[in-house]
């Protein structure tokens, strides 16, 4: 038997984080009194990204890419779709026509598993650590494309079908928790999905936990690491940007800028609103985090235009509630 359940996972899952270009400057809106409101939201001009931020061309027509990985990883399909039934099989049938019987759930998350169903009726093996088990089962109304996992593992799962070996490990809380390191042993590929850079930090639930499954990745004897979103493979300046944007969110709350005179303003235009005073206090740190940010990886990396400040934004809450640098909030 061909290795069909990582077959099925890459393909299901296999969409790469983050690109990298050029940091567009020029976002942050100052009103007259100094107060810092964050990118315009109707901001049009982005920039366009780079041949190599890109990563490999898909076809448009058919809408997904198979290639190999190392010399023993079937294919990997990096598609625009990943629930896309009939991408999917046409993809799996590319390069095998054997059932595919072993699914492996990175993560409980819909974007990234929502195609977990396709191929149920072939399907015996439907793999997961306990915690995505409870996020699955706690959706108030089951969802029927993410069927209820069968095999679920604590810590360590190995997976070995023909001459293929998966190894499945949790390491705590990071995006979600659930979401798992899948090492391909033949291949030296890496997948751990939602780390890197992508909208508000892709959208995750422990930031000490996200920050330090960067650093669990490197640990790792890889070739090639795979993440999620987009079309290029991860690489270690995406740890690099993530780890900037913490020390300069920690800087700017630690600090970094005047807050009496930053929030003066506010505070005489809304007497007692706390609230909104709190709300520019956070806007300022943000803002000043992502100038930092953005002199250091302008030309590097591409979607700080898009999505660099509200990485700010949610990052800069951690280094005050996870690490306890409150700054002039201090008690
Ligand atoms: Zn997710």
């Amino acid at each position: 038997m061909l290795f069909h359940r990582s077959t099925t996972t890459f393909l299901a899952l296999a969409l790469t984080i983050t690109s990298s270009a050029h940091p567009h400057h020029g976002d942050q809106r100052r009103d007259l009194a100094g107060v810092c409101h964050g990118p315009d939201s109707n901001e049009t001009h982005f920039l366009a990204p780079s041949a190599e931020a890109l990563g490999p061309a898909i076809d448009s027509k058919m809408r997904y890419r198979m290639e190999h990985i190392g010399n023993v990883m079937p294919a990997l399909l990096q598609s625009t779709a990943p629930n896309d039934r009939l991408q999917l099989q046409a993809a799996i049938k590319g390069v095998t026509d054997q059932p595919v019987m072993h699914f492996v759930y990175s993560q409980a998350h819909s974007d990234h598993v929502g195609g977990a169903y396709i191929f149920n009726e072939t399907i015996t093996h439907y793999i997961a650590q306990v915690e995505t088990l409870l996020n699955l089962e706690g959706i108030p109304t089951l969802d029927p494309a993410r069927p209820i996992p069968n095999i679920i593992f604590q810590e360590e799962y190995k997976v070995c079908v023909g001459n293929q070996t998966l190894e499945l490990s949790y390491k705590g809380p990071n995006h979600e928790p659930g979401n798992i390191f899948i090492y391909a042993l033949g291949s030296k590929t890496i997948m751990v999905v939602d780390l890197g850079t992508f909208a508000e930090l892709v959208q995750s639930d422990y930031i000490p936990g996200w920050i330090e499954a960067h650093y669990q990745i490197l640990a790792h004897d890889f070739v090639t690491y795979i993440g999620g979103h987009l079309n290029r493979y991860g690489t270690a300046q995406d740890k690099e940007y993530v780890q900037d944007l913490f020390n300069f969110c920690s800087d700017a709350v630690n600090g970094g800028f005047n807050v009496t005179q930053s929030l003066g303003p506010t505070e005489m235009a809304s007497p007692g609103n706390y609230w909104a005073e709190f709300k520019d206090y956070l806007k300022v740190a943000s803002d000043l985090c992502i100038e930092n940010t953005n002199k250091k990886r302008e030309g590097k990396l591409a979607g700080l235009d898009a999505f660099g400040w509200e990485n700010a934004y949610k990052m800069i809450e951690s280094p005050r509630i996870d690490y306890g640098v409150l700054g002039s909030f201090a008690v």
